[in-house]
């Protein structure tokens, strides 16, 4: 499931094909995703000019001309894949596919279909029901000690679910939230009132340097963005402890100090973890 460095850096690929070029042709393929496509979506889209691709939490934000902005989500296993050529005959999960004036084609691929694609005015970003709510970017200033604490306080959940918590901190998901729990060295399973103000700090400078460590990865990963199978969004780096359960810990001696990356189910999820690191 793609978290928010994925969605950044299929954001920044879009950008570098979509902003200041035209919709010649949006085409969908079906009637929708999680939900129906907006009534005359392509044709609403057509012929606008992209003026800006971002993101806000998991979500691609489209900024185009007239103030219309295209909300996208990807969902479990959605994939903007782009390509030169527009005569490839569309895959049986190939939903949506954009032309700009150029020539390029992405197209939205979906197997799952959860994600999704609506329209809004550009005034209303902010306060649609899918993003009002979100809490702070991870990246921004305003994500700091004092903020996380706030929101953590009294709450009795375990840190690693309450950090999943999209009210506390936008974007994060299962994995960016192990790998950030492991480096600051806190147990996934302390209750989040219980951490510390200091160890508090300590995972907001984690969860930063995580993040921009996985976004970096995903931007070497844009260099060849423009060939027939340009996939954005997943891409190789290295994690310490997300997927490797029973491997050696990174970090610590070994046996018999350390048993190695444990896996347990938290809230349904799994959580990937050193008991003997994080405490
Ligand atoms: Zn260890």
């Amino acid at each position: 499931m793609p978290e928010l460095p994925e969605v950044e850096t299929v954001a920044r690929g879009l950008a570098r094909v979509w902003e200041g070029r035209r919709f010649a042709s949006v085409v969908t393929r079906r009637a929708g995703l999680r939900l129906p496509f907006p009534p005359h979506f392509a044709q609403r889209l057509t012929g606008r000019t992209i003026e800006r691709v971002g993101r806000r939490a998991k979500y691609l934000v489209v900024r185009l001309d007239g103030g219309l902005v295209l909300l996208g989500h990807l969902g479990m296993s959605g994939r903007m894949v782009i390509s030169g050529l527009k005569n490839t005959p569309p895959g049986p999960h190939d939903h949506v596919e954009f032309v700009t004036d150029d020539g390029v084609v992405v197209t939205l691929t979906d197997p799952r279909r959860f994600g999704l694609m609506i329209l809004c005015d550009a005034a209303e970003v902010e306060a649609h029901p899918l993003l009002a709510g979100i809490g702070p970017e991870p990246l921004e200033a305003g994500f700091d000690a004092q903020v996380l604490a706030g929101a953590l306080a009294g709450k009795a959940t375990p840190i690693k679910s309450a950090l999943l918590d999209q009210k506390v901190v936008a974007g994060l998901g299962n994995i960016y939230v192990c790998e950030s729990l492991f480096r600051a060295r806190i147990s996934p399973l302390r209750p989040a009132r219980d951490v510390t103000r200091d160890e508090i700090g300590l995972l907001v400078g984690c969860v930063k340097d995580v993040l921009t460590e996985a976004i970096a990865a995903g931007g070497s990963s844009l260099r060849d963005h423009v060939r027939p199978d340009g996939e954005l969004g997943y891409f190789q780096h290295g994690f310490k402890v997300y997927g490797r359960e029973g491997e050696p810990c990174p970090d610590c001696a070994g046996a018999p100090a350390c048993g190695g990356i444990r896996r347990i189910a938290q809230a349904g999820r799994s959580t990937f973890y050193c008991a003997e690191r994080q405490r």
